[in-house]
């Protein structure tokens, strides 16, 4: 299946069990209504580049739902930005905000080059230079004018834009600035992620994998197994996988298996994750690690352990491989690893996995508590976001668990079913 299109498959296998607040079964406008974009914003840019010439940008956003509140989603520079794959993103934002009761919906932004009618050369050109061979001069060109152009549908009431696959706190940074000039004052609400100084929350930067480790901590507990010398194996060592890796060896817990996309180690005595970092860091990769032994991709995630966290690709856990894997918990600090065959697999196999959607929230929920202290001109600790983060994502998880519970359906299954309840009682009150 096409990963884009597993918050879809989602909704639909949850569907028989989403029930209206006085039991009867979820409307069909409800579920029409959800198959598609409340609002779809699309254009082009034309700016200069860095080789002298001018080059056309299509941008995209996508307000998937805003029946709880405004749209809430990040916005992607990236080649292969396409208006389905914004739409499919921002979808999956709303079932995101949904089963953590944020109040949200989910929204989703992007931009690309246009290659129609353009040479080949020109094409390569364009999809190696864009996003990371550009200049901070474009850069800030393109997201400015991007920003102007979004500015009538984005705001701190309408929809508040992220940081996503190749941008940053920088890349908001200038989406304030602009928006703010266009307002006539100073917004720091109308985007999530940015620097501490104009803004930002502490605690955002490690909030997804924080989030991670708080549901799994509380699957832990729920298996009755959280007294044990619990083994943990990571794939992906990006900004998911090396802060939940540590935050979980920092807890007492033995990391035993690490990837990136060049391959894995694994020493079943224990990694140190912070070394590994620093390794990664002098050498580019985490493989060639001392004291450990080499591992592939596939292997990786069959070791057996406590805890497997896949957190890279998509894909990564499919019917093929699911009647191997030997972890007793799988939580998903990535989007989409895991298929919906794979799921129904590993239900029956008895292996507690914590979906994507609920595992990987903490970000979308630290965005939130950006949010609140904008508005509110408030200015939390570290502490605070990371209690408030634990409250949050532990009674979602306790939510989706008694779900899954009462419909003797998987954790996964049971995370749309929550969702997609709370969706159907919102939509149906707003009418
Ligand atoms: P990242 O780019 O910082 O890190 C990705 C890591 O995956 C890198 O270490 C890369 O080497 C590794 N990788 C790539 N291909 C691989 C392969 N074939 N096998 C093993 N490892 C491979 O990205 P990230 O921000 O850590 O995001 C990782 C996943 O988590 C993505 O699915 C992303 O959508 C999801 N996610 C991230 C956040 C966040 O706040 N960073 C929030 C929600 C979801």
């Amino acid at each position: 299946m096409d990963p884009r299109k597993l918050i879809l498959a989602g909704f639909e296998r949850a569907l028989p069990y989403i029930k209206t607040p006085d039991g009867k079964p979820m409307p069909d406008w409800i579920f029409m209504k959800l198959q598609e974009p409340e609002r779809l914003l699309e254009g082009r840019i034309v700016i200069p580049i860095d080789d002298g010439t001018n080059a056309t940008f299509l941008y995209y956003r996508s307000q998937h739902n805003t029946w709880c509140g405004p749209a809430k989603g990040g916005i992607r520079y990236h080649p292969d930005v396409n208006q389905e794959e914004v739409i499919f993103l921002s979808m999956g934002m709303t079932a995101k905000t949904a089963v953590i009761g944020l109040p949200f919906g989910g929204g989703k932004g992007g931009i690309a080059p246009r290659y129609n009618n353009l040479t080949p050369e020109r094409t390569t050109f364009l999809r190696d230079y864009f996003p990371k061979k550009m200049s901070a001069l474009v850069s800030e060109r393109l997201t400015r004018e991007y920003t102007e152009k979004i500015a009538p549908i984005i705001g701190p009431e309408k929809d508040i834009p992220a940081p996503d696959v190749y941008t940053n706190a920088q890349v908001m940074a200038w989406i304030m600035d602009e928006y703010s000039k266009i307002v006539g004052y100073t917004c720091p609400a109308v985007v999530t992620g940015k620097p501490i100084v104009l803004g930002g929350s502490l605690g955002r930067h490690e909030a997804t994998a924080r989030g991670t480790f708080f549901v799994t901590m509380a699957a832990l507990n729920h298996l009755g197994i959280d007294d044990e010398d619990h083994s943990v194996v990571v794939q992906g060592y990006g900004n998911a996988g090396c802060i939940a890796a540590k935050l979980f060896y920092d807890a007492g817990f033995k990391i035993i298996g690490i990837s990136d996309s060049k391959g894995g180690i694994y020493n079943l005595k224990g990694l140190n994750p912070h070394k590994v970092e620093l390794h990664k860091i002098k050498s580019g990769s985490v493989i060639n690690y001392p004291d450990s032994d080499l591992i592939d991709n596939e292997e990786l995630l069959e070791l057996r352990c406590s805890i497997l966290l896949p957190a890279a690709l998509e894909n990564v856990i499919t019917k093929d491989n699911a009647p191997r894997i030997k972890a007793k918990i799988i939580a998903e600090p990535a989007n989409g690893p895991t298929t919906i065959e794979a799921d129904d697999i590993l239900y029956e196999r008895g292996i507690f996995r914590i979906p994507d959607i609920l595992a990987n929230a903490g970000g979308v929920t630290v965005s939130y508590f950006e949010w609140v202290q904008n508005m509110e001109r408030l200015d939390w600790t570290e502490d605070e976001v990371n209690a408030r983060l634990k409250n949050k994502l532990v009674n979602a998880f306790n939510r989706v668990l008694t779900e899954s519970v009462a419909n003797k359906v998987s954790m996964g299954v049971a995370a749309y079913i929550h969702a997609g309840k709370r969706l159907t009682a919102a939509g149906m009150l707003r009418g």
